[in-house]
């Protein structure tokens, strides 16, 4: 009996020893399978509407598309392409027709466009909400680019106003000099800070120490 177990061990042994390559190839294969269709989908930051699930970017017969991640129970998809593109409603109206401004991201960030485009091909740069601190202008500031796509901020009245700045501006007085304006800096010590173009000095928000 004990030759029969010790020849069935031996037999066992031949044979794992003659398959095991062929395992390890065999999940090698399956493992590159996996991260292949890993790779082809991206977090979409979107949410499933149905489920509540995160939305994944897939890639279909007809280009990219979201399908939620709960595939198969939910089959719940969605076109990518409009949905990032659906321009923002907003309250101001388009001051050559009438018609509301909704706010669309072109290739220099966001701007305003006449919602009647494209019989009406008005646009604007998008406001920031914060009063041009021009003594004597009623106008905005606007984040506008430069040719070299350096962002930087002017006033919605330009040419009439020749206010810029690098910084974003704030309408916060500066409490040393009483300059109607500061701006918004950041540095990786200090984090986000206003400082006062005038007579520099600096506003540190204060956060509290964790330590
Ligand atoms: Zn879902
Ligand atoms: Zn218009
Ligand atoms: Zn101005
Ligand atoms: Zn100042």
């Amino acid at each position: 009996l004990d030759a029969i177990a010790g020849k069935k061990a031996t037999y066992e042994q031949v044979m794992n020893e003659f398959y095991k390559p062929f395992q390890a190839a065999l999940e090698k294969v399956h493992s590159n399978k996996h991260s292949i269709k890993q790779d082809l989908i991206e977090d979409s930051g979107e949410v499933c509407e149905k489920c509540g699930r995160p939305m994944v970017i897939r890639w279909g017969r007809n280009g990219r598309f979201l399908a939620c991640s709960g595939f198969p129970e939910c089959k719940n998809t969605r076109p990518l392409d409009q949905e990032k593109n659906e321009p923002e409603a907003t309250d101001e109206k388009c001051e050559l027709c009438g018609a509301p401004m909704v706010i669309k991201t072109g290739r220099y960030g966001k701007f305003l466009a006449c919602s009647n485009y494209p019989k009406c091909k008005n646009t604007k740069p998008l406001s920031t909400g914060i009063h041009c601190p021009k003594e004597g202008c009623d106008g905005f500031i606007v984040e506008r680019r430069t040719k070299r796509g350096r962002i930087f901020y002017g006033c919605s009245n330009y040419p009439k106003c020749d206010f810029v700045s690098w910084d974003k501006p704030v309408n916060q007085a500066c409490p040393e000099c009483g300059n109607n304006y500061m701006v918004e800096k950041y540095s990786k010590k200090k984090g986000k800070f206003l400082r006062c173009p005038v007579c520099k000095f600096e506003l540190v928000e204060e956060v509290e120490s964790t330590a």
